[in-house]
């Protein structure tokens, strides 16, 4: 909640006038609470889910040889209902541990100071803390995923988000209940080390979740504008963790390649990617 009952008392605390953006966002929280503001991510959450991997789906439902082109794993057709029953799970899971995840969150998110308040920040300063987001986010979200493919982590808690070996974009966030927590937890660890405005924190659960998406979806289009990221993975690096499963200690990263070159482990995709590749050849071909 701003501490400013009209646009004039925040124009004269900042001492200039409100830019566009800080007017509509003005307008928009004035009366709300910050956590009624917070609450938004879980809608944002549910609603965001449901529309991103939409396009793939009916994608997949109209497959054809073009289309085949750009399926990571053209041999894996996936049916309407097989689809909707992936979003049924997660929306289980969703209701279970995303729900009750975000809502519990809100004494963290005032105690490490994610403001409301105005001015709304630059451009460059979303970008930076997004950013180190990212960093943050994929570095601690390495070292969580290759534990959880230690043989009890694999068997009690990861295996789930590994049934498929082929995945789709409704599957990005299909896992373990605790799996759900653990990671979600480590998409904090930005916001607690560098701390921004609320809407900064929106557009970061948003890009994550939409990164996850295409990640998982199935689908390498070559006009990705995602391609022109350094050391982006991308769906191909991780449906190839996908496609060799359990036993996988290859691409561990969810966004960046280097954790995995710097630890060494992206080696045995490096060679198969070859192989892999002639594989995806020959299939397209028949
Ligand atoms: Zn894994
Ligand atoms: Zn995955």
């Amino acid at each position: 909640m701003l501490p400013y009952q009209t646009l004039q008392e925040a124009e004269f605390s900042l001492g200039r006038n409100l830019t566009f953006a800080e007017t509509l966002w003005f307008k928009y929280s004035a009366s709300k609470s910050d956590y009624f503001l917070y609450c938004h991510n879980t809608i944002f959450l549910f609603v965001f889910y449901t529309i991103l991997p939409l396009p793939f789906v009916f994608i997949e439902l109209l497959r054809s040889k073009n289309i085949d082109r750009f399926k990571i794993q053209p041999k894996i057709k996936n049916s309407f209902s097989d689809m909707m029953d992936c979003y049924k799970k997660v929306l289980v899971a969703f209701v279970c541990a995303v729900g009750p995840l975000q809502i519990f969150s809100f004494p963290v998110i005032q105690m490490i100071g994610i403001r409301t308040s105005l001015p709304l920040p630059s451009g460059w300063e979303v970008f930076w803390q997004l950013l180190a987001y990212v960093l943050l986010e994929d570095y601690s979200n390495y070292w969580l995923h290759r534990l959880l493919h230690n043989k009890w982590g694999y068997e009690n808690i990861h295996r789930v988000h590994h049934e498929y070996t082929a995945p789709i974009g409704f599957a990005a966030p299909y896992a373990h209940w605790a799996e759900i927590i653990v990671l979600g937890l480590a998409s904090f660890i930005g916001p607690v080390i560098v701390p921004g405005h609320m809407l900064t924190f929106w557009l970061w659960m948003i890009l994550r979740q939409m990164e996850a998406i295409e990640t998982h979806s199935g689908y390498d289009f070559p006009w990705s504008p995602l391609k022109f990221i350094p050391f982006y993975g991308g769906a191909v690096y991780h449906d190839y963790h996908h496609f060799v499963g359990g036993k996988s200690q290859s691409n561990f990263a969810s966004v960046f390649t280097y954790c995995d070159t710097i630890y060494g482990t992206n080696k045995g995709y490096r060679y198969q990617r070859e192989v892999f590749e002639k594989t995806r050849e020959k299939l397209k071909q028949k």
